[in-house]
């Protein structure tokens, strides 16, 4: 893939800013963009450029890809919530020498019309439903973390989800599963929360603009939001961090002519 004076780039996807950066950076020359996916979406639109599908194996998996590679420059666009990759790459390009950026969405901020319960994790949020006794929840924290909610037997959840979980048989009965993939618009979030006589919803506080329409809703219906907190990266103060897509595609940029001075 790599020829002289073309250098790999390898972006680390699964967010919609990635396939916005994907797109963005393809044009540029001398570059060949690899978008990676985890692998969870079953049917992933297929970002411009090139792209590998499922995890590394860990760091030294990592470091190996990399090498064989030969990447030359790496983006991490993953979600906010997606702590282990971020750790993983971090790591790994530091060992390697290998210039790193993130791209790290700014979280959502509460504005004086929302009624938010700011929470640490999952399990903090099933005890707040508990606690005011909420009945009818709009779960939207993905299908990985429903652990926490499977005790709260006389509550109706909607589960929006991308796709269904693989241990879907296990589930209790009172969660009822709705597949669906955003960005959604803010009256649609609406006529679902109204048609679903919804009283909260549970969401992780994933900043960026794809789905903050339920926010919108839950605002103009005046329903309260459970709101895990994004997680607390205290390793961000060491990456290069950028919470705009035009900061990502400045930082390509200059590392192109870094790169190209040093080939010379
Ligand atoms: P995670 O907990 O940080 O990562 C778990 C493992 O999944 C990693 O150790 C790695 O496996 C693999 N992995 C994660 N992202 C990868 C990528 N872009 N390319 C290749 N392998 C990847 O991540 P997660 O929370 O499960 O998220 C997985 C993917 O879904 C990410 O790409 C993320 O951007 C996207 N996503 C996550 C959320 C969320 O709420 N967490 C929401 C929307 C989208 P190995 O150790 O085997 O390398």
């Amino acid at each position: 893939m790599n020829s002289a004076k073309y250098f790999n780039l390898l972006l680390l996807g699964g967010t919609a800013e990635a396939y916005d950066l994907a797109d963005r950076l393809c044009p540029f020359d001398h570059l060949n963009i690899i978008t990676s996916l985890a692998g969870r979406t079953k049917h992933p639109k297929h970002p411009s450029g090139y792209i590998r599908i499922g995890g590394f194996g860990g760091i030294a998996g990592l470091e190996q890809y990399l090498n064989h590679n030969k990447v030359n420059l790496v983006i991490d666009a993953t979600h906010p919530f997606a702590t282990q990759i971020q750790l993983h790459i971090k790591i790994a390009t530091q060992k390697l020498h290998i210039p790193l950026i993130r791209y790290q969405r700014q979280a959502w901020q509460a504005s004086l019309a929302d009624q938010w319960i700011i929470v640490d994790d999952y399990q903090a949020a099933a005890e707040q439903l508990i606690l005011h006794k909420f009945k009818r929840v709009f779960l939207t924290i993905g299908s990985k973390n429903l652990k926490p909610f499977s005790n709260l037997k006389n509550v109706f959840f909607l589960v929006r989800v991308v796709n269904m979980p693989d241990n879907y048989a296990e589930i209790p009965n009172n969660f009822h599963f709705l597949c669906a993939k955003g960005p959604f618009q803010r009256q649609q979030e609406i006529d679902l929360l109204q048609t679903n006589k919804i009283d909260v919803i549970v969401s992780k506080n994933s900043g960026g603009i794809y789905t903050f329409a339920k926010i919108e809703a839950a605002r103009s219906l005046h329903l309260p939001v459970v709101m895990v907190r994004s997680p607390d990266n205290d390793q961000l103060h060491l990456f290069q961090t950028t919470t705009t897509l035009d900061g990502v595609l400045d930082w390509v940029k200059k590392q192109i002519t870094i790169l190209i001075k040093k080939s010379i």
